[in-house]
């Protein structure tokens, strides 16, 4: 995908903070060295990424780490990106917020158009111009916001104490006007 005015310029630090710390426990030091090394982020390796709301990264940064990500992980492997996701929201927000705040932070500090279109035991977020979709070199054929979607599943599981699967079910990364996620209570799936 090209550059679009809607891409942010920058990203919250504590985002790509939470996401480095999130590989390192999934994948270890070696693993998370290697997907910053793909990326040809080579200065963050071995450093000491504080988790600050205040500082930011370019775009383009965020976008050399989620390409990697994707490109390393991303191939079969959905479910590494997914659990990266879980442990993201851990180190990204404090346990116990609801979606609605969990959310909001979320569109200040990575950008894009959050929603909360409803939040009971099937829960809808919906994103328009989702940075991670905006830093996927390539069309998708399936929606492709894995992280997102482990990263929700958490949050709704901090905040209510219940176990919760995600879904995708549209994505802009295969051309949908938006990404929309189902956050469905684990007891009610048949
Ligand atoms: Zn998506």
């Amino acid at each position: 995908m090209s550059a679009s005015p809607e891409e942010p310029k920058e990203i919250r630090l504590i985002v790509f903070s939470a996401l480095l710390t999130a590989l390192h426990e999934v994948m270890g030091r070696d693993g998370k060295n290697s997907v910053l090394r793909f990326a040809g982020l080579e200065k963050y390796i071995n450093k000491d990424v504080p988790p600050s709301i205040d500082e930011s990264i370019s775009f383009e940064t965020f976008k050399s780490l989620i390409n990697s990500m994707d490109d390393l992980l991303g191939h079969g492997t959905d479910a590494i990106l997914y659990e990266s996701g879980r442990k993201f929201a851990i180190y990204l927000t404090p346990f116990g917020y609801s979606l609605k705040d969990v959310v909001e932070r979320l569109s200040k500090w990575v950008g894009g158009t959050w929603t909360v279109i409803k939040d009971n035991d099937e829960s809808i977020v919906r994103i328009v111009n989702n940075p991670i979709c905006k830093s996927l070199a390539q069309r998708r054929t399936k929606p492709s916001c894995h992280v997102i979607s482990g990263a929700l599943a958490k949050i709704k599981e901090e905040s209510t104490g219940a176990q919760y699967i995600v879904e995708e079910v549209s994505c802009e990364s295969k051309g949908d006007p938006y990404c929309e996620f189902h956050i469905i209570k684990k007891g009610d799936v048949n």
